[in-house]
């Protein structure tokens, strides 16, 4: 059977990230997703095991002592980290799965995981971004301003991904996601197998 293709998805804060997910859902329910386990507290809409598990600080440090983590970062005083079974179970399925990670998990999971291919969300400009997290009414002023310093940390590491989407309307980006993901599996790092396979039965 084949094996599952990882999908890492990264993107600034209010870049829409949920957004394209959940219409990218819609239109490929057949699509794993990563639920992550958080320290944060939960927002107004949020919903328990449904993008995010909510857990203590003290389970979350048992989590990563018993090396139940794929990656893990802190961001603005909480933890954020993948589980790692789900992850190698959709692989082993041959079940595409999609793990959404700050650009530091990002870099550990293509330790990891080499064929894991990965996408950042751009949003069409930095006021647009700040608009778009203001706009959303979930933090307050000075959480805002912390994540939109993070912001910019995060675009200038945008090249470090295979891929970057532009979110400026909706519908088009998920088009792209959607067609990173079927072309992706032509590229070289998901076909590594298949080079070592022919050559390995070549007549002399
Ligand atoms: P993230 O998950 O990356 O933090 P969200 O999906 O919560 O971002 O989006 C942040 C805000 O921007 C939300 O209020 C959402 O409705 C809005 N938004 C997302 N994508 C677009 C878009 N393409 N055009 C306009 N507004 C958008
Ligand atoms: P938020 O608080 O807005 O839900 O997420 C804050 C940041 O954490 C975002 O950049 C988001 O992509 C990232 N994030 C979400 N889940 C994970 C995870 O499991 N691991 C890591 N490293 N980052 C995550």
């Amino acid at each position: 059977m084949n094996k599952g293709g990882v999908f890492v998805v990264a993107g600034p804060s209010g870049s829409g990230k949920d957004t394209l997910f959940k219409e990218l859902f819609k239109r490929k329910p057949e699509i794993k997703f990563s639920i992550s386990s958080i320290t944060r507290p939960m927002r107004v809409g949020e919903v328990e095991g449904e993008k995010y598990n909510f857990i203590t600080r003290e389970k979350f440090l048992s989590m990563l002592e018993n090396d139940e983590l794929l990656e893990y970062n802190e961001y603005i005083g909480n933890y954020y980290g993948t589980p790692k079974a789900p992850v190698i179970a959709a692989i082993e399925n041959g079940d595409d799965i999609l793990i959404e990670v700050d650009v530091n998990g990002a870099k550990e999971i293509c330790q990891k995981l080499p064929e894991a291919i990965t996408v950042f969300i751009m949003p069409p400009s930095y006021k647009e971004l700040k608009r778009r997290l203001s706009g959303r009414g979930t933090e307050t002023q000075d959480l805002i301003d912390k994540r939109m310093k993070e912001a910019l940390n995060e675009i200038a590491r945008a090249t470090e991904f295979d891929y970057i989407v532009v979110n400026d309307d909706i519908q088009t980006a998920v088009d792209d996601i959607i067609e990173v993901m079927s072309s992706s599996r032509l590229a070289l790092k998901r076909q590594k197998n298949l080079i070592d396979g022919v050559l390995s039965n070549v007549e002399s």
